[in-house]
């Protein structure tokens, strides 16, 4: 028998691709989203079905559901730095208050509770690849503290629940994943780089470019996230692709694709922007035997071919 389960953040990027996996597995889902950064578009195949229902809520205020609950999905917050840092008091709201509301919603069920955390609690990291032991390297007080120290005091909190309380905890650390539902104008890395490359505009390269990141695509996200949530596995786990890529590679890899002619211009490195990133996942692949399968070459194609139909809408 399929599964209740409550995904916060489910019209979002990763939160719509989760629901659709979730809901192809015979569970039942409940999308509760604000819109503040996801789209009704997401979802708009999905409210065609009926084991999918949505609701308009912040998770900054108190949420109860009239039905039994098996797991709640915490991926409400905004991701994307531009979007974070418009809004700095918001992001650590959702982080702190939304997960507390989540958490006591799943506590209210007997329910298992699933936090998207995210590689950015290792900051700018000192330890290359970055395993889950890793305490990480991040400035309190910067702008992206606003969202680390959100996703920091996420992690604390459902594990001083999970200790005191028995919440049943699963722990994903996401690393940098990308795919079709992104937001063109969103501001992360690929989607900018997409954007620029089909109009023909210059690629936007900040700092020097050799600062790297490793990029997962979003199928093989949300396929470790779900096999995590029905696991028995506790503590963090990371997920993404260990494939590692300097940010000259990337625009390089997009204008070769999408055959643009663009230049690459470079501006400052924003402040405390992360020099590198690579998730070390063996404790995925052993746990949960999860590799990802999608190669970036691969996943860029996928996702410049969305990117390219969208334009045409
Ligand atoms: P997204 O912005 O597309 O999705 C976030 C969703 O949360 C949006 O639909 C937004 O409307 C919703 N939301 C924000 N605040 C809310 C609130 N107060 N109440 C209800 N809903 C709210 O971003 P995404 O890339 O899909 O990220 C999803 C989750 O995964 C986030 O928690 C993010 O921190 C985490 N994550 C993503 C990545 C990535 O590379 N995409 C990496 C690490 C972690
Ligand atoms: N970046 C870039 N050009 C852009 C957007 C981002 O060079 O138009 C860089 C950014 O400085 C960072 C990397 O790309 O070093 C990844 O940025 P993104 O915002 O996608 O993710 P995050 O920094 O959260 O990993």
């Amino acid at each position: 028998m399929g599964q209740t389960i409550v995904v916060a953040g489910g019209a979002g990027f990763l939160g719509s691709h989760l629901c659709r996996l979730l809901l192809a597995q015979g569970n039942r889902i409940l999308s509760v989203d604000d819109l503040s950064t996801g789209r009704d578009q997401n979802i708009e195949d999905l409210r065609l079905n009926p084991q999918f229902s949505f609701l308009k809520h912040d998770v900054r205020q108190p949420l109860s559901v009239n039905e039994h609950v098996d797991a709640v999905c915490n991926l409400a917050s905004p991701a994307s730095p531009p979007a974070y840092m418009a809004e700095p008091i918001f992001t650590l709201q959702v982080g702190s208050r939304g997960t507390e509301n989540l958490i006591e919603l799943a506590m209210a069920h007997n329910a298992r509770f699933l936090l998207a955390s995210t590689s950015e609690v290792y900051g700018d990291p000192t330890v290359h690849p970055q395993p889950e032991t890793y305490w990480g390297n991040v400035n309190p007080i910067g702008p992206r503290s606003v969202y680390d120290e959100a996703k920091r005091y996420a992690e604390a909190l459902s594990a001083a629940y999970e200790r005191s309380h028995g919440l049943t905890f699963r722990h994903v650390r996401i690393f940098n994943t990308y795919g079709p539902s992104m937001q063109p104008d969103d501001g992360r890395v690929v989607t900018n780089f997409i954007a620029q490359a089909i109009n023909g505009q210059p690629l936007t390269v900040y700092g020097d470019g050799t600062q790297t990141r490793s990029f997962c695509y979003v199928s093989d996200l949300v396929d470790g996230i779900a096999r995590l949530l029905f696991s028995d596995v506790t503590g963090p786990v990371n997920i993404g692709n260990p494939g590692e890529f300097t940010m000259i590679e990337l625009a390089k890899m997009v204008l070769r694709i999408t055959g643009s002619n663009s230049e690459l211009i470079y501006s400052d490195l924003p402040v405390d922007d992360p020099m590198q990133r690579q998730p070390e996942i063996t404790r995925a692949r052993t746990l949960l035997g999860w590799e990802p399968q999608i190669a970036l070459e691969e996943g860029l194609q996928r996702t410049i071919a969305y990117f390219k139909e969208l334009g045409k809408t």
